[in-house]
């Protein structure tokens, strides 16, 4: 019989993490730029006992273990007291993208089935019309303080964050649980039809919160001032507010203040040396700081991530500023990370054209999480930098199945089961670097946002002189892609392309409307009738955009 062994096994709980971060690390600073525009200035000490009052407060609202505390909430202090004192007390913090349609959002919180729903005072107006819809939310929160609650609103019984926290004592011992306890559910649109909900457990969340923290990971330590510009309802800021919190170091939050100018006052402020988002929102800050002949004193260096980082964007803030970038690849669905690109000591010595190459491509895994590349029938690839197959991981933080939907996504390779399919397609060199090189699932990513082809399509086919529609990706120097809408007409039917772009309006979010609109005499199928949209993206890949 195998020998046990004679270790202490408390489960890895969310909790433990802010528990360090206090006694360890109370006095260090957590900064929030917020939505009233004031600068507010905390600790890791008051935010763990805010967090412990939250739990407290959510309670006495009557919430009990595995219920939805719902945000709609920028990066800042309040949103980190609700991820812990709601995760904490075993409860399940559900972050919303607000910048999704009403309709998605309505459908998401009911799909969570969300019991508290906290949000900033940006988001008012859209709680108020959409607060009827939410079927089984009890009790809306604005997250802030009695000073700035309006005078009257649309939402009955409106209850102010800031006034439930402090009617509580904050003396709360953090409950002991099940690491395999949900602790939070993000939605993606990555997906074919409605967005789905990973579930992340306590356990999958510390462990990536370590693993994050790694030297060849994010690379964190206590002596760094981190600033996520990813939003936290963006798979968690990248696992950030829990990794600054294992390694206990002062965390800086935009809140909605995402220009370029207030980005800029807020890292040279704050003293910020490491910080994370997508592409896009770098082209703000680099075009500010350019235009007005600005260098960062303390900044080195940066994730990228959420999309393909563009070669030249890496090269500005590398030549240009000495920011170090880290092109890193995952998904809502891995917690999200899965690789970085960080050079080995023998890749330190080639020259350095091929160094750049290797930090251009998505890099290597972090322990924790495994990947492969396989043909379409399940077969793995070679890692040979050439061969180029259907990208599927497994590992600690990787979900197993979505919320609501009983089915396994999961594959077999080589006749293993346990993989997850990711919808990518990429290379993977000897060194193990992985490299994106196209994407079998059909959405599009505009400015690290999803964007569904399906809702597009539906929409134009609701049009009487649409015939067939498809909604495909097209290059963006801004947006990295843009839906473009390819239509066939009603024999006989006229419309133009000013009269279809039109018929979006009201009837999806601004910025998910198709950019352009080309007419086709018909669309190619396959012989089950499916529509051939790879062949449709080659042939239009290139489509000059108006807005480009
Ligand atoms: P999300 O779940 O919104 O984080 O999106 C995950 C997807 O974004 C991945 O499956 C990729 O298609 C894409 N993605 C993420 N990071 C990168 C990257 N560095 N390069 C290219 N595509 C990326």
């Amino acid at each position: 019989m195998a020998l046990m062994g004679r270790m202490m096994s408390d489960p890895l709980l969310i909790s433990s993490l802010l528990k360090h971060a206090e006694r360890h690390s109370g006095e260090t600073e957590i900064v929030s730029k917020r939505v009233e525009g004031d600068l507010h200035r905390s600790n890791w000490r008051e935010v763990a006992r805010r967090s412990r009052q939250a739990a407290q407060a959510f309670a006495r609202l009557g919430c009990e273990p595995g219920d939805r505390v719902a945000t709609l909430a920028w990066n800042g202090h309040r949103h980190m007291e609700i991820y812990y004192g709601s995760s904490g007390s075993a409860l399940v913090c559900h972050t919303i993208n607000p910048r999704l349609f009403p309709e998605q959002i309505v459908w998401i919180a009911n799909d969570a089935q969300d019991r508290v729903l906290c949000f900033d005072a940006t988001f008012l107006p859209l709680v108020e019309k959409i607060a009827p819809l939410l079927k089984t939310v009890k009790h809306f929160v604005l997250m802030t303080s009695r000073a700035h609650m309006p005078a009257s609103t649309g939402i009955p019984g409106l209850l102010c964050f800031d006034d439930l926290l402090d009617a509580e004592t904050g003396n709360y011992v953090w409950p002991q649980f099940d690491e395999n306890t949900a602790s939070s559910i993000c939605y993606t649109s990555g997906t074919t039809g409605n967005p789905k909900g990973a579930v992340y457990s306590h356990r999958s969340t510390v462990l990536h919160a370590y693993a994050a923290a790694l030297p060849d990971a994010m690379d964190c330590s206590s002596r760094d001032v981190i600033l996520p510009v990813v939003p936290m309802f963006h798979v968690n800021a990248w696992g950030l507010p829990y990794s600054a919190a294992i390694v206990g170091c002062k965390f800086v939050l935009p809140g909605p203040h995402l220009d370029g100018k207030s980005l800029f006052e807020l890292f040279e402020g704050e003293k910020v040396s490491f910080s994370a988002g997508v592409p896009t929102v770098w082209l703000g800050l680099l075009n500010y700081v350019k235009a007005n002949n600005l260098k960062f004193s303390t900044f080195k260096r940066t994730v990228i991530g959420g999309s393909a980082c563009p070669p030249a964007m890496m090269k500005s803030l590398q030549e240009d500023f000495g920011i170090e970038v880290i092109h890193a690849w995952g998904m809502t669905e891995m917690s999200p990370l899965g690789t970085l690109s960080k050079l080995t000591t023998r890749q330190l010595g080639l020259p350095h054209e091929q160094q750049q190459r290797l930090l251009e491509k998505q890099g290597r895994v972090i322990y924790g999480v495994d990947m492969a590349i396989i043909d379409d029938d399940g077969r793995s690839l070679p890692w040979d930098g050439v061969s180029s197959g259907n990208l599927v991981v497994r590992g600690h933080w990787v979900i197993a199945r979505y919320f609501n939907h009983d089915e396994s996504p999961l594959i077999s390779v080589d006749g293993e089961p346990g993989w997850f399919p990711t919808g990518d397609v990429a290379t993977i060199d000897a060194d193990g670097f992985m490299q994106i090189t196209d994407r079998s699932k059909d959405v599009i990513k505009s400015g690290g946002e999803w964007i569904s082809s399906i809702d597009l399509e539906n929409i134009a086919m609701a049009h009487p002189a649409v015939h067939e529609a498809a909604v495909i990706a097209a290059r963006h120097p801004k947006w990295d892609e843009r839906p473009l809408l390819v239509v066939v007409k009603k024999p006989d039917a006229t419309v133009t392309r000013e009269e279809l772009l039109a018929f979006y309006d009201g009837r999806i979010a601004k910025w998910q409307i198709p950019d352009d609109v080309v007419f086709v005499a018909e669309i190619p199928h396959t012989a089950t009738g499916k529509m051939q949209k790879l062949k449709l993206r080659d042939q239009f890949l290139s489509h000059k955009l108006p807005t480009a």
